[in-house]
């Protein structure tokens, strides 16, 4: 069996062990937002990627591999590594932005909604109170 044969059979070993387990999450989350599970699939998908390069450094070190073999194979890894990085980064940036703009949008409406709460003004002590109280929360006088 030659080297390329040899690395190909390993290839279709890794996906086919690999291949249940990142099934269930892709369809769970098909639809949805990327989720912090897919997001670690894609770091171990990363990883895998970079244990291989890893191999293929070395096989080509020790004269195991040919030139053209080790480039061809090697930039099929990258090519795998780059992809999930542009995932990664896009996935964290759309995330961070939606959630950091959410946030936002809700402490600016929670502002609103408390400063319209907040109206009532004790005249005896200044206290501010919620529209609907009856009597001073701070020094009990009768509030109307
Ligand atoms: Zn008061």
């Amino acid at each position: 069996m030659s080297e390329i044969t040899a690395y190909i059979m390993m290839f279709l070993l890794v996906a086919f062990i690999l291949e249940p387990l990142f099934r269930a999450p892709r369809q769970m989350y098909l639809n949805m937002p990327h989720t912090p599970s897919v997001m670690n699939e894609w770091l171990y998908q990363k990883r895998v990627a970079a244990e291989i390069i890893g191999d293929l450094d070395f096989d080509h070190q020790t004269g195991k591999l040919s030139d053209s073999d080790y480039r061809a194979l090697k930039d099929s890894q990258e090519q795998v590594v780059s992809e999930l990085d542009e995932k990664i980064r896009r996935n964290t940036t759309t995330q961070s932005d939606e959630m950091s703009k959410k946030l936002m949008a809700d402490i600016e409406k929670a502002k609103k909604q408390l400063a319209q709460q907040l109206i009532l003004v004790c005249p005896q002590c200044g206290h501010r109170m919620t529209r609907d109280a009856k009597f001073c929360s701070q020094c009990g006088a009768k509030l109307n």
